[in-house]
């Protein structure tokens, strides 16, 4: 009786590989095709290097909630404590290291005539594995803008000081779209267009639910994008998109580059 279950799980497991197998491969075959890609990366592709999501208990810092302190309102009463925050989070990041699924995009790029890579993370992994073309729109833990002249530049600085300041003399804050605040127009422009021109969006590690991530998929599905969603479990996107892969981002996304170009 043990060994009559165990063959059917056996079989069970060989069927759904394949099927994966078959999925990776029909996805091989639109990326050859594509003149025009657009990716959309979120969390979980950033969880294949072990960044923590900053929402889940391993992501608190002295029990902050991160509503409590990404926000303008928050830095306005206590920058210092806001600070305090990044700061750990940085000292955290500067760790981490880009994954096989970074790579892999990165690589992508350089084969596609008309590229763009959207991301919801913040932790610049992509622009360290060599992404150029990369629409980053919650912004970068890496950079900071200045409070005054709006100026934005890169800081790897770890830790900053405490109330850090630009050479004008204002005080800085992470280049990071906090809680209420809009995002981005120009960036937010770029990515529509992509989504809007692509023949290939690829979704991978978000469940696509925080707006205006959530509207990907449809936007680029109603203008014939053909759409693939690789994460760990389905999503509310699983029935919308045309191919649903389950799995790793790290695995998952250099099989579907192999042997491509
Ligand atoms: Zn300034």
């Amino acid at each position: 009786m043990n060994i009559l279950h165990q063959q059917h799980e056996d079989r069970a497991i060989g069927e759904r590989s394949s099927v994966k197998d078959d999925a990776i491969q029909q996805v091989r075959a639109r990326i050859q095709q594509a003149t025009c890609v657009t990716v959309l990366t979120g969390a979980g592709i950033s969880a294949d290097s072990g960044v923590p999501t900053f929402r889940g208990p391993e992501g608190l810092w002295k029990n902050f909630r991160p509503e409590q302190l990404a926000s303008s309102k928050a830095f306005e009463r206590d920058p210092q404590l806001v600070w305090g925050w990044y700061n750990w989070r940085r000292e955290l990041l500067a760790t981490k290291t880009p994954n096989p699924a970074h790579f892999a995009l990165a690589e992508m790029e350089g084969h596609v005539r008309n590229f763009l890579l959207i991301t919801q993370n913040v932790d610049g992994l992509h622009i360290t594995a060599g992404s150029k073309r990369v629409a980053e729109i919650h912004g970068n833990i890496w950079k900071v803008r200045c409070t005054v002249c709006q100026q934005v530049t890169i800081n790897r600085e770890v830790p900053l000081p405490l109330l850090p300041s630009c050479s004008c003399g204002g005080l800085l804050r992470p280049h990071i779209v906090w809680f209420g605040e809009t995002l981005p127009a120009q960036v937010l422009e770029q990515s529509f267009n992509a989504l809007q021109e692509c023949d290939l969006l690829l979704i991978i590690g978000t469940s696509g639910l925080v707006y205006p991530a959530a509207s990907f998929a449809p936007v680029a599905k109603d203008h014939g994008a053909y759409v693939v969603e690789v994460n760990l479990d389905p999503t509310p996107h699983s029935d919308l998109v045309d191919l649903s892969i389950q799995g790793r981002a790290k695995d998952i996304v250099p099989q579907m580059l192999s042997g491509v170009f």
